[in-house]
């Protein structure tokens, strides 16, 4: 079995995880909630990763 699509997805939202974090702990543009220009993208990223693992871990109950 090569083909892990379910662990890919982990890999790059974990990815997207750690960019957001590292970026928010650096910049100092970025308020709570309120993310910078640079730092939107990544948050944006982040979300909608996140909630295509929630969804994945949703469907996939047994
Ligand atoms: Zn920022």
């Amino acid at each position: 079995m090569t083909n892990r699509p379910a662990g890919d997805l982990y890999r790059r939202y974990m990815a997207a995880f750690d960019a957001a974090q590292r970026h928010v702990r650096t910049c100092e543009a970025c308020q709570p909630g309120q993310a910078c220009t640079t730092g939107a993208p990544l948050d944006e990223r982040l979300t909608r990763l996140q909630a295509a693992w929630i969804e994945h871990l949703g469907t996939r109950r047994s």
